[in-house]
């Protein structure tokens, strides 16, 4: 990638702060981040998510490569991270390294992508590891396929394993600069099994992460965060550290229609991941310059929202902040 880009996108990027900080709703910078999601359809039935517990109601289907490429040849200049996941299995997607290859040889930006990895051949998997990808992260919550299934439903814990192993063996031996990581819920069931998890994965030779559960994804625009908590409670970890809802009365501010865009398989426009309710997504005909889809009137509207210009009832946004929905 030209250097001039380097720093094209670095301003787009301080344009993007700049404009959030004074509460812009029509923007000149363009969206420094993507999470484009290459499938939303799984094959595990996870059930806090709404693609695992059958509320997505999105229509199930895989990016093909030819809208890949007409979308990501518009983000491409101002992108700093390219995510491709979102609602499914982004392995679902046989194209997939091609995107990836398509997207590092053009402009570069970080490239991540987050998997179950279970069941997929090594064929597959080779692909995704000899790809020219940043990060991948791979969610393994469970040390035995007793405690693994009860919340990844579906999934084979000796195949992710395996997966994982022949990954890290290859990024070693080939000195692959990618990051794999082993990525953790703490619930209820598995709580006692963090430090064996994170022992094994060293043993791999694996990165670690906690990631704090999220509940209310599929009720967030219709239900308060305080209910879905206690709805969902009996998954909740004892350990006060891996409770991500401290305090649901503070004031949270989103800034994601500012910083990043989000693109379902077939191409429609969300301002954020939790979205999966088919009228509350944003139009977009990517055939039109980006501006027109960026500073469309749903952008402005989310916009307005966020920084209290304007209430729309019914509005994604509005429904979202009123039930404090995604602290
Ligand atoms: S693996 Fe991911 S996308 Fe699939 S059901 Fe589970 S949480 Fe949802
Ligand atoms: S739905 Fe909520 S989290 Fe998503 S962009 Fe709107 S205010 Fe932000």
């Amino acid at each position: 990638m030209n250097f001039k880009y380097y720093i094209s996108r670095y301003l787009n990027y301080k344009l993007n702060k700049k404009e959030y900080k004074q509460k812009r709703t029509v923007l000149k910078s363009f969206p420094s981040i993507a999470f484009i999601d290459p499938s939303n359809a799984c094959n595990l039935k996870c059930p806090l998510c709404p693609t695992g517990n059958g509320t997505n109601q999105y229509s199930k289907g895989i990016m093909k490569f030819s809208l890949f490429k007409k979308i990501y040849d518009k983000l491409a200049p101002y992108l700093k991270e390219l995510h491709l996941y979102n609602w499914g299995e982004p392995l679902l997607n046989k194209d997939l390294a091609n995107f990836i290859k398509y997207a590092k040889e053009s402009y570069s930006p970080k490239i991540v992508v987050s998997s179950n990895l279970s069941g997929f051949s090594k064929k597959r998997v080779s692909e995704l590891i000899r790809s020219p990808v940043d990060l991948i992260s791979v969610s393994v919550d469970g040390t035995t396929q007793e405690s693994y299934e009860k919340y990844r439903v579906g999934g084979n814990l000796e195949s992710v394993l395996e997966s994982l192993r022949f990954m890290s063996e290859i990024k070693h031996k080939e000195k692959l600069k990618t990051r794999i990581r082993w990525q953790f819920i703490p619930m209820k069931h598995n709580q006692e099994e963090i430090e064996k998890a994170k022992f094994l994965a060293k043993s791999m030779k694996l990165e670690f992460r906690i990631h704090r559960l999220i509940v209310g994804l599929n009720s967030f625009d219709s239900d308060s965060i305080g209910n879905s908590i206690k709805k969902d409670s009996d998954w909740f970890p004892d350990k006060k550290e891996y409770f991500r809802y401290k305090d649901i009365n503070k004031k949270y501010i989103c800034n994601f229609p500012w910083d990043r865009i989000i693109l379902q398989w077939d191409g429609n426009v969300a301002p954020c991941c939790v979205i999966t309710n088919p009228s509350d997504l944003f139009p977009a005909n990517w055939d039109e310059p980006l501006d027109s889809i960026w500073n469309s009137q749903y952008y402005i509207n989310a916009r307005e929202i966020i920084t209290s210009k304007k209430r729309i009832k019914g509005f994604v946004c509005q429904k979202c902040i009123d039930n404090k929905g995604f602290l």
